[in-house]
């Protein structure tokens, strides 16, 4: 069974799923996976009939830690205040710092086909009140608190600690507070100067009544208080919070003993590994999800991340090398077994479920939309590259059929994926130049049995129908020219690279010829296969 669907049979009732984030800085591909797997789980209960509701938060109280993101002059205003009250730094018209980033990422997230049945901002649930009753809880269960820290994560909090982070009154930064003394209507406050390092307290001093906004939970007991205020009965999360003794063991045991709830269904999931380093928010290594976006449209890269189950890591390395050819190819299988269709090679179970959660639209007829054309990647990318080419006469040529109106949408988006992929990620080695003009230097290197096969494959070409005009019967050409001239296949390549790009490598050579006019290569394998006559 499909993983989502099997998660989807052990549970019934109606479902709350929900998942929350800091807006703090530009979202990295790697943080894409949590919001996907989300959404495929939602849509795998509702096929299964269960009322679904899907929540996501926005840590927005959060306090600014990262002072590469401030400008110099706003970094000691703003260090330690809530994301929420930090001014938008790219004054670009938002409210604030976190409306800045939640709106990247609610945007990326709405790209990507997931829609949330509700965004909320955790500065209007502080600030409605509701969350109050979670802070008195937590204030009044405070050494409970401090027990489940030590208990299960050896973490000890000194005596009289107080899960409630106070925004000081005074300086309005929220990372730099201490709360004490809570008499069941405020708490002793200070704002600490050497609190933490990367922001300064005021030194303030005074008593604070901690509800309505003036105070948050910190984050775990945050964490547990959005489970026990929506409801919610499933919360993926990712490997790094999810390992014994953290942060989820944390909060589900603050769920059980402070807030008296069951803590949600977890589904961990594993990391995206780009060029085998871990991709995380705050670290700036990686690639940036909008990047990444502009060159794997949508429905590529919710495959990238649901086709293996959550709890396996995914490496990829789309730097230089074949890896986005490569998810494209493997989309395409899946696709075409989703229409029924025979494919090479083995298949992940229940093709069509997989390709269903691919796709943008959860109602998609996978039939009709997995039996559309879909040119190979790496063939549009060598296409693009040629000159003069008509790409979509071509494609058409390929499929023998004109393109319905789906199949001229996925064409041009491809399109636009190969050539971003040629302008970012793309090895140098498929970065094309026909050598039009003139016969390339390196045909005149060919020796006699090369010679053979382009004169032998020139006449084989010259005589192919028009209508067979296409990679496939080019390629079987091609070895069938080498095996008459016997000479190794790859020889054969070597001479067709050196008679057409003037260099012995190249994309697949029946493709490549396949995308140039038919005159054109007859006379240029007639060309060098008498080059050794020429005058060098
Ligand atoms: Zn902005
Ligand atoms: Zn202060």
């Amino acid at each position: 069974m499909f993983w989502a669907d099997e998660l989807a049979a052990r549970v019934s009732g109606p479902q709350v799923v929900n998942d929350s984030k800091t807006p703090s800085g530009t979202v990295h591909v790697g943080s894409l996976r949590g919001p996907i797997i989300l959404d495929v789980i939602v849509r795998a209960l509702r096929e299964r009939g269960l009322q679904t509701t899907l929540l996501y938060g926005v840590d927005d109280l959060d306090p600014m830690d990262a002072q590469a993101l401030l400008t110099p002059d706003a970094v000691d205003r703003y260090m330690g205040v809530p994301l929420a009250h930090v001014s938008d730094q790219a004054d670009d018209g938002h409210d604030s710092y976190a409306r800045h980033f939640a709106g990247l990422f609610i945007h990326t997230f709405a790209g990507l086909g997931i829609h949330p049945d509700r965004y909320y901002w955790m500065s209007e649930l502080y600030a409605a009140g509701e969350m109050d009753r979670y802070l008195r809880a937590a204030l009044d269960r405070a050494a409970t608190v401090r027990d489940i820290y030590l208990r299960v994560s050896r973490v000890q909090r000194p005596e009289g600690w107080l899960p409630a982070h106070v925004i000081c009154p005074r300086c309005g930064k929220v990372g730099t507070t201490l709360a004490r003394d809570w008499d069941g209507e405020s708490v002793a406050v200070e704002c600490l100067p050497d609190l933490v390092d990367w922001a300064t307290g005021c030194g303030f001093t005074g008593r604070v009544s901690p509800f309505g906004g003036a105070a948050k939970l910190p984050w775990n007991l945050e964490w547990a208080a959005q489970w026990s205020h929506f409801g919610v009965t499933i919360e993926p999360c990712g490997k790094d919070l999810a390992t014994a003794g953290g942060s989820r063991d944390r909060s589900d045991a603050i769920a059980r003993e402070v807030f008296d709830r069951e803590p949600p269904l977890n589904v961990p999931y594993e990391f995206l590994n780009i060029g085998g380093k871990k991709m995380s928010t705050s670290m700036g290594r990686g690639a940036a999800a909008h990047r990444i976006a502009e060159v794997v449209p949508p429905e590529q890269l919710r495959f990238l991340f649901v086709r293996p189950r959550p709890n396996h890591a995914i490496d990829w390395d789309p730097d230089g090398t074949d890896a986005i050819p490569r998810l494209f190819d493997e989309f395409d299988r899946v696709a075409a077994a989703s229409a029924g269709l025979t494919v090479k090679g083995e298949l992940p179970p229940e093709p069509d479920r997989l390709f269903a959660a691919a796709l943008l639209d959860p109602n998609a007829d996978t039939r009709e939309v997995g039996a559309a054309y879909r040119p190979p990647f790496a063939h549009l990318a060598l296409l693009i590259q040629v000159p003069g080419v008509d790409v979509r006469e071509r494609v058409e040529a390929e499929k023998g059929a004109p393109l319905t109106e789906l199949e001229a949408a996925l064409l041009e988006e491809r399109v636009r994926a190969a050539r971003a992929w040629l302008d970012e990620y793309a090895p140098d080695r498929v970065r094309l130049a026909v050598q039009r003009d003139a016969l390339p230097a390196a045909a005149r290197e060919l020796d006699p049995a090369q010679h053979g096969a382009l004169a032998s494959l020139a006449e084989a070409v010259a005589a192919l129908p028009t209508g067979e005009w296409n990679g496939e019967a080019l390629q079987s050409a091609i070895f069938d020219a080498a095996r008459a001239a016997e000479l190794p296949a790859g020889r054969a390549f070597a001479a067709i690279y050196a008679a057409f790009l003037g260099q012995p490598h190249g994309p697949r050579a029946g493709w490549l010829l396949a995308s140039l006019e038919p005159e054109f290569v007859v006379r240029r394998l007639r060309e060098a296969a008498a080059a050794d006559t020429l005058p060098a």
